[in-house]
């Protein structure tokens, strides 16, 4: 990941547990633990709402399963998997309703981690901390990834395994391949999860997880499973569904081998200097410690930045609210999910597990979370003003945040790029 996505949560992705992780849509590489935002067009006439020749649902997806198997086995799976993957394969209509529920409205970023760094989410991970202590203390000494961050994404993918979800992970994803929104990306999914079945980790009935197929404690997808698990209680599978060893390790490995780096805090919440251009709050903008401190820029609890050899300002909420000092570590948390939001909810989590503060900094909660609708508006004010926020879809990636900078720089405020409901009416006045 080499760029924000976004500041802001653009829309929801529910994940097996009852929390919804904001997920961003505008970044060159598709995050590792979660599924690429569907398509716009359905890819099958299913997806249209329209029956697919005369079939039933359940008939055109043993139609579809049928033809997945062949391009299976042509890959090299063996006739026994496929018949353990497929013989009693089920389409999952919540799959489907799930993948197509896209909420109106996105939750504000003060609300999400409001929600994700709860006192009684701090104090269950320094429960479980405690519970795992052995495999957490095993996973730090080889990987060099801080225990509190390990549990930090296991409180957050799954409510530290209350609730990793319960789909079979072949059936999940076969579904989401023949409903067709993000065809391309279930197949490749679902081959992965051939493989796993095939190299016996695991078997179909116990590979479970949620309806978009991430898997077990962390929520890993079929891929990052064959890039990332590893088998640390030396049993001979990779069991990231019921053994703690290998669950921690795996994550862990996940983060080392996408760039943590040992040693190195995700960031810290700074207090800027008088008159800091909020447009240099943006992960193009990037320099070490003593250069941000040498512009003025402190930490909020006093006495000297943390070394950051590349850090960048990030501002969650704009210009009006808490500011970080965010570094490599932050934006490897954007490989395991690709929003800002979620990035800052678990370093936030993780820091207060380990008995660190949590924002001290004060949100501008008077602000209402534009929905897809004003978000739209938006951007073809902007364009009309001649700002060129790109295609108005209602997602604020790079291009539309630019467009806002520019425009507020152009009315002198704070350009911040954050969207508000103020300036939308202000852009939408001739
Ligand atoms: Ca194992």
């Amino acid at each position: 990941m080499h760029a924000f996505p976004s500041a802001m949560p653009q829309r929801f992705r529910h994940h097996a547990a009852t929390l919804a992780v904001v997920a961003l849509t505008a970044c060159a590489s598709p995050p590792s633990t979660t599924p690429p935002p569907a398509a716009a067009t359905p890819a099958t006439a299913l997806a249209a709402g329209l029956p697919p020749d005369d079939l039933s649902p359940q008939q055109g997806f043993a139609r579809w399963v049928a033809g997945f198997m062949e391009s299976a086995r042509a890959a090299g799976i063996d006739d026994a998997t496929l018949h353990l993957a497929f013989d009693d394969a089920h389409y999952v209509p919540r799959a489907v309703t799930s993948d197509r529920a896209q909420p109106e409205f996105t939750r504000a970023t003060w609300d999400y981690v409001d929600l994700i760094v709860s006192p009684n989410r701090v104090q269950r991970g320094q429960q479980k901390l405690a519970e795992v202590q052995v495999a957490l203390d095993a996973a730090t000494a080889q990987y060099g990834v801080p225990q509190a961050t390990i549990v930090a994404i296991w409180g957050m993918e799954s409510d530290y395994g209350a609730n990793f979800g319960d789909i079979p992970a072949i059936d999940a994803l076969a579904t989401l391949g023949f409903e067709g929104r993000r065809e391309a990306w279930a197949k490749q999914q679902l081959m992965a999860a051939l493989k796993i079945l095939q190299s016996g980790d695991i078997d179909r009935a116990h590979m479970i997880g949620s309806w978009a197929g991430a898997m077990g404690q962390t929520q890993f997808i079929p891929s990052a499973f064959l890039q990332f698990a590893v088998d640390a209680d030396g049993d001979g599978k990779r069991d990231i569904w019921g053994s703690m060893p290998d669950v921690t390790a795996s994550t862990a490995n996940f983060l080392a081998r996408s760039g943590w780096q040992t040693g190195q805090p995700w960031g810290v919440e700074v207090k800027l200097p008088e008159g800091f251009d909020a447009g240099r709050a943006d992960d193009g903008v990037r320099q070490d410690s003593a250069h941000w401190a040498a512009e003025g820029v402190q930490p909020l609890d006093g006495g000297a930045l943390p070394d950051l050899p590349d850090g960048a300002i990030f501002l969650p909420a704009g210009a009006r609210g808490p500011a970080f000092l965010v570094g490599a570590n932050f934006r490897t948390l954007l490989r395991y999910n690709n929003s800002t939001s979620y990035a800052l909810a678990v370093s936030l989590l993780a820091q207060r597990i380990a008995g660190g503060a949590g924002v001290q900094g004060a949100w501008p909660r008077d602000l209402q979370p534009l929905s897809r609708d004003q978000l739209k508006a938006l951007q073809s004010a902007l364009n009309d003003k001649g700002f060129g926020a790109g295609a108005a879809d209602g997602q604020v990636g790079p291009t539309t945040r630019q467009a806002l900078r520019n425009w507020q720089r152009s009315q002198g405020l704070a350009a911040d790029g954050f969207p508000t409901l103020d300036q939308l009416t202000k852009l939408q006045t001739p």
